[in-house]
């Protein structure tokens, strides 16, 4: 068994970006800039933020956090994001999800220019992913790709099964892996809770790489998966007693597996590290550097 580490990784593709980031201060161009919108005080997403805004600093971008109270209206919200799209100083900014009941999330990820979206959640974007073009691609879904790169796990001509078909990652994942990009070429089953049981098992026991993003801790047992799998677990969840874990039951299931993400330290780290890459693309684009 081996892991696919993405702090290891995420790390490496930082000090990548900083150096970039390094040559075009030194050339005499302002820094990256990354501006995140937090309504109210989620504990999950206050340690996103934290984590987005750190790794910022990491990447030598400036940031800033704009805070909103959760009782911030829509129309509010859609005001600010205009303020940030005409915003020259800003080159990417993400709108922290989930948003309050009384707020439409995809209104709002619809409002922010697709040239700011570093999220990759704009249907612009989603859609010129969708098709092979050039386009930010949504974070989770670009983090896993770069962490399979990473570690040279062969993805083409393999057949890869996706459990969960949520827009930000098990929909974006099972589109780029089948896609002819980079990473990609694989024959892609996707998966989702109205996927009979029967099928599921049948699809994962003779899949070479598994993707789970389903929110449910233990999910994904020994039984599931043939020995010599790729686990990738997008899963996070907090226990009672405040462990967090994925959705792949790792102590049982880790001896299977010829590459396995641990939860926390594999796939979240790469989120934030995706979002960076996009972020610098953003930027590179503005200053038409790339
Ligand atoms: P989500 O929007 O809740 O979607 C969950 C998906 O799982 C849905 O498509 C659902 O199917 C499917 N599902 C639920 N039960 C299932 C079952 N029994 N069999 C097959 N499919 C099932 O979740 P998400 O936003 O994708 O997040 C999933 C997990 O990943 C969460 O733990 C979240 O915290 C984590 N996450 C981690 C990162 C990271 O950076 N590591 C990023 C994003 C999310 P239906 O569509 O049919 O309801």
């Amino acid at each position: 068994m081996n892991l696919l580490d993405g702090k290891r990784c995420a790390d490496s593709l930082i000090a990548d970006i900083a150096k970039q980031v390094a040559r075009h201060v030194d050339a005499g161009l302002r820094k990256p800039h990354m501006t995140v919108v937090l309504v109210g005080h989620h504990a999950p997403s206050e340690s996103y933020v934290k984590s987005k805004v750190t790794t910022c600093t990491l990447s030598g971008f400036e940031s800033n956090l704009i805070r909103l109270p959760k009782t911030v209206t829509e129309k509010e919200l859609l005001w600010l994001i205009q303020q940030i799209n005409t915003d020259a100083s800003t080159d990417g900014v993400i709108v922290q999800l989930p948003l309050p009941k009384q707020i439409n999330a995809q209104r709002v990820i619809n409002a922010i220019a697709p040239e700011k979206d570093i999220d990759g959640f704009h249907p612009a974007n989603f859609g010129r992913m969708a098709l092979g073009q050039k386009a930010f691609r949504p974070a989770t879904a670009y983090g896993i790709c770069k962490l399979l790169q990473f570690y040279q796990v062969p993805v083409a001509g393999k057949h890869c099964v996706v459990i969960g078909r949520s827009n930000i990652v098990g929909k974006p994942i099972s589109i780029m892996l089948s896609n002819d990009f980079d990473i990609g070429n694989a024959t892609v089953t996707l998966t989702h809770i109205e996927t009979p049981r029967e099928l599921l098992l049948e699809e994962t026991r003779r899949a070479d790489i598994v993707i789970v993003a389903v929110g449910i801790p233990g999910f994904v047992t020994p039984d599931m998966v043939k020995d010599g799998v790729t686990l990738i677990d997008v899963g996070i969840n907090r226990l009672e007693n405040g462990k967090i874990v994925g959705d792949v039951d790792f102590p049982a299931v880790a001896p299977k597996c010829e590459w396995i993400t641990p939860v926390p330290g594999g796939v979240g780290r790469m989120t934030v590290a995706a979002l960076m890459i996009n972020t610098l693309m953003a930027y590179q684009n503005n200053f038409e550097l790339a």
